[in-house]
Order: structure tokens, then C-alpha cells, then sequence
């Protein structure tokens, strides 16, 4: 079990950014509307995940570190809708699996709990009063599992992977307040009023903010919706461009291709906008199981997509006579 674990991690935790991932979407998926990240060492040494969710029953808690134990999917026909983040189970044993966690949960009723396990193992449980919510505390990642260790970057270009991430969850969800802290430093807070533009404006700044176009559009499959940057504003990479899927960030080539395509002959050789492009489709013309991360998606008609894409942004930056 625990080596089968260890097997699932492989695929799952790749890095502390996976792990910040794994635990942030947990948290949204409980309905949090905060959600606080605090890290030492990009993670390295501690990452800490405080939500103000529905918790996890006393009964349960053991049962959410069981691979497949998703308490998110019960029954065949949820598996094509995956309205959650979460939905295979394997998030949670997975990382005890190869770190020490200790998770603190009340629903708000009753008493809460306290577990704490290590390489797979429940080393304690615990009754424990906190307000409602969850509190995963993860220290010691791939102790038991040197090749991992070794793999790992710098703490600076872990931070980036992290921050990276936590930026494209924060701006899939404009109604949750996150923070994000790390050795001490704020980097980034978003206030959860709801406002997309604000969280762009609280991850890249308020010039950049300013220099951002709204964008819509529709067809018989697609509703597009999001902020583009003015053709003046543009980066050296394309990590500055943001694709959500029904609320979930995904990547796919052919949709950064057609943003970046929207621009015509706007843009300098080698440079790319800045975008967050929201993207609603039938869930049923996506599909989100092609990897355990779920990052990366199929979907059908994509030609359909891509050409509202790229004409809704071309549309808008010629009635601008941008
Ligand atoms: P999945 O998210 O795929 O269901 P996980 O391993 O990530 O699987 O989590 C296992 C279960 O633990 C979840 O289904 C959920 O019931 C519970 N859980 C994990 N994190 C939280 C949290 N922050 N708040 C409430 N419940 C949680
Ligand atoms: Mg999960």
C-alpha cells in the first residue's frame, strides 16, 4: 500500500509546486473563500495550507489519506462532469507518502482532529479544537525518496514553479481571498471581491493592469471572456499567458497559439502578450483525464475555439485601432 503510494507520488509530486497544487485545490474544492499559503525555502523545508472550508468529518479523516477514497466522485456519470479540481484520490497519500503531514480539520461541529503521518505511516491522531477548516502542514518532502531529492532545483526556481501556480489558481478563482508567504514575505494577496481584473492588477501590478483590454466573445460551443494586454505590453515568454478551462487553468498549444494570433502583426518578433482568457464549455467536450495532473486537456472542436479566440481579440484591438 504504502509503496503503491509511493508509485502514485511519482506521478503527482514531482516537485513542492505539486505539492502546493495538490493541497491549494483541496481547499478550493471545500469551499473556501480564503485560502492562506505560507512556505519556507520555496517549500523545501515547510509549505502550509490554511482554509476556511467545510473541514473533513472525525470519521473521515483517516479515510482521505486512502488511495481512490475521493469523497468527490459517486458515481459514473460525476467522472464526465468533474465540477471539483480534485477527483481521483490520490493527492493526499500520495505526499504523506513521501513527506511528513500533519492535518488539522474541523467542520465547524464538534471537535476537530489532528493526524499526523510520515512515509505512509499514521504516526498520531489527535482530537483538537481550531475553527472551521483545514490546516495541512507539509515538512520534510522526499526524505524517502533521495532521487527526488536530487532533481530539485534551486530554491529560487522552485519559488517561481510555485508562485507560477498559485498565480493561475488565484486567478481562476476571484472570489477566494489567497495569500501567499513565503520565509516571512508577502507576495502576493488578492482580496476575493470577485474582480478579475483586481487579481491581475494584485499578480502583475497596477501599470500592467491598466494596459489590459477586456475581451469576449461567443459561438455555439464557446463563451471566451478575459483581459488581454495592449500591443504595447508584451514579455520575452509566453508564461504570461493564463488559459482557464470551466475554472480550472489547463494548457494547450493551440489555444496560446491563437491568442498570440489575435494580435496579427501587432506584436514584435519574440515577444508575447500578457492574458487570462476564461474559457466556458460543456464539460462533456472536455477531456480532463489525460494525465493525473490534469493540466493538460483535450477537448473536441478546438478549431472552433481557437478561431473565436483569435477573433475576438482581433475584433477588439481593431475597434480600439489598436
Ligand atoms: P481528491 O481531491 O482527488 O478527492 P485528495 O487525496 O486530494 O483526493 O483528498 C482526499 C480527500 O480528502 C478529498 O476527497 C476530501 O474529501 C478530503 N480533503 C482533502 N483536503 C481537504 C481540505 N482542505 N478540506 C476538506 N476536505 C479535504
Ligand atoms: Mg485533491
Amino acid at each position: 500500500e504504502i509503496l503503491s503510494d509511493q508509485i502514485a507520488a511519482g506521478e503527482v509530486v514531482e516537485r513542492p509546486a505539486s505539492v502546493v497544487k495538490e493541497l491549494v485545490e483541496n481547499a478550493v474544492d471545500a469551499g473556501s473563500d480564503r485560502i492562506d499559503i505560507l512556505l519556507e525555502e520555496a517549500g523545501l523545508k515547510s509549505i502550509r495550507v490554511i482554509d476556511n472550508g467545510q473541514g473533513i468529518n472525525s470519521d473521515e479523516v483517516q479515510i482521505a489519506f486512502r488511495r481512490h477514497a475521493t469523497s468527490k466522485i459517486s458515481s459514473r456519470e460525476d467522472l464526465f462532469k468533474v465540477a471539483t479540481l480534485g477527483f481521483r484520490g490520490e493527492a493526499l497519500p500520495s505526499i504523506a507518502s513521501i513527506a511528513d503531514v500533519v492535518l488539522t480539520t474541523s467542520t465547524g461541529s464538534g471537535v476537530g482532529q489532528k493526524v499526523h503521518y510520515r512515509g505512509g505511516d499514521l504516526v498520531d491522531q489527535n482530537e483538537t479544537s481550531i475553527r472551521q477548516g483545514t490546516d495541512v502542514l507539509v515538512t520534510d518532502l522526499f526524505f524517502n525518496t533521495p532521487a527526488r531529492l536530487k532533481y530539485l532545483k534551486s530554491v529560487q526556481t522552485e519559488l517561481s514553479k510555485i508562485t507560477d501556480i498559485v498565480n493561475r489558481i488565484a486567478l481562476s478563482y476571484p472570489d477566494i481571498s489567497f495569500s501567499l508567504n513565503h520565509d516571512g514575505r508577502e507576495l502576493l494577496r488578492t482580496t476575493g471581491r470577485g474582480d478579475l481584473l483586481q487579481v491581475i492588477s494584485n499578480i502583475y501590478g497596477v501599470q500592467n493592469a491598466r494596459k489590459m483590454e477586456h475581451i469576449q466573445g461567443q459561438n455555439v460551443d464557446f463563451e471566451v471572456e478575459g483581459y488581454i494586454s495592449l500591443p504595447e505590453l508584451t514579455r520575452a515568454s509566453r508564461n504570461y499567458i493564463s488559459v482557464l478551462l470551466n475554472g480550472r487553468y489547463i494548457k494547450n498549444y493551440a489555444i496560446s497559439k491563437a491568442i498570440i494570433s489575435g494580435y496579427g502583426s501587432k506584436l514584435m518578433v519574440g515577444r508575447y502578450p500578457m492574458a487570462v482568457i476564461n474559457i466556458k464549455m460543456d464539460p462533456l467536450l472536455v477531456d480532463v483525464n489525460v494525465h493525473p495532473t490534469k493540466q493538460e486537456v483535450r477537448i473536441s472542436q478546438e478549431p472552433s475555439l481557437t478561431n473565436l479566440i483569435s477573433k475576438s481579440i482581433y475584433d477588439q484591438l481593431a475597434q480600439e485601432n489598436l
